[in-house]
């Protein structure tokens, strides 16, 4: 029996079904986390859309989905001074929504070409400091057909830290060793705080650091000015900072020009390009090494990518 030419060959394909295709967001996480000069850093900048940000936005676009806060065809409007704007920017062409960023006018224009060439519309409000962008976009939020996460203020920004990117180092760690310390600027708080609980869940006593520009030291001693860290440190004390601040055993200050200048070096050594607020968080956690030497792991993150700052601090 011959039977047919096409016996036991594959049946045709059927189309590809949305559910079949995948998408980039899978691609959000998983990042490595080496050990350099003592220090355990986690490279954040390779997520998607360059920084750690990939996370929150993916988690809380989704969760909203699921919770019915957002539909198809809904808004989502964000303030950001950059990074989470360009995340949420690629979470919702993925998922086909409009998304609308708004971002002060100081941003650098790398971050803004960024948003939009995800097909966001950007909006620049005059201030230095995020807090009018803020509340355009809390404005916005409030009106029927958009959605605005607000991770300023948000616990879904301290639940994700807690329950994904946490957890995720913990499993990277060596086998029976556990987080004596993180260290992390304070853009929203979301990540030292979110991070923080993950490592107390399993060492109580484990440090939580939090790192600002000596320029503006708002969540030491109240002062806002300018200065080079961009991300971090914005111009007010996020919601989601205040509400944990006692969670928090230190507030550490870097010089913008120190940070910048370790930034750099870790591209030169390492061939890790990073931003500022990275070089910041690396030089915070060797300076609490040097100052607790007892301390076992200590671990931090290189926040976003350098591309973002090439005409800023790299030309
Ligand atoms: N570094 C960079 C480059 C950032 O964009 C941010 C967030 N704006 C942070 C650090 C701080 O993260 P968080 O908002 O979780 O405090």
């Amino acid at each position: 029996m011959t039977g047919s030419p096409l016996a036991g060959a594959r049946p045709p394909a059927v189309p590809e079904s949305p559910a079949d295709v995948g998408s980039v967001l899978e691609a959000v996480g998983d990042t490595p986390l080496l050990r350099i000069e003592g220090i355990r850093v986690k490279l954040e900048y390779l997520n998607p859309s360059g920084s750690i940000k990939a996370r929150i936005a993916t988690y809380m676009i989704e969760r909203a989905e699921r919770e019915g806060l957002l539909r198809p065809g809904d808004t989502i409007v964000e303030a950001s001074s950059g990074n989470t704007g360009n995340a949420m920017s690629m979470v919702a062409a993925v998922k086909g929504y409009p998304m609308l960023v708004v971002m002060p006018r100081n941003v650098s224009t790398e971050r803004a070409a960024i948003s939009r060439a995800f097909g966001a519309e950007v909006r620049t409000t005059g201030d230095f400091h995020v807090n009018d962008a803020l509340r355009t976009a809390r404005e916005l939020g409030a009106q029927p057909g958009y959605f605005a996460p607000q991770q300023f203020d948000s616990e879904w920004n301290v639940d994700e830290n807690r329950c994904w990117l946490g957890p995720e180092i913990l499993w990277q760690l060596p086998p029976g060793s556990l987080p004596d310390a993180v260290v992390g600027g304070v853009g929203t708080g979301g990540t030292i705080i979110g991070v923080g609980q993950a490592f107390r869940a399993v060492n109580p006593g484990c440090r939580v650091v939090a790192v600002e520009p000596n320029e503006s030291c708002t969540l030491a001693c109240g002062e806002i000015d300018k200065h080079l860290i961009e991300g971090i440190s914005d111009g007010f004390v996020p919601g989601v900072f205040d509400r944990h601040r006692h969670e928090v055993d230190e507030i550490m200050a870097v010089d913008s020009a120190d940070a910048i200048e370790q930034s750099r070096e870790l591209g030169r050594r390492y061939g890790l390009f990073v931003g500022p607020s990275s070089g910041a968080h690396l030089l915070a956690a060797k300076r609490l090494r040097r100052a607790r030497p007892e301390l076992g792991e200590i671990v931090t993150f290189l926040a976003d990518e350098g591309e973002k700052y090439l005409t800023e601090h790299f030309t």
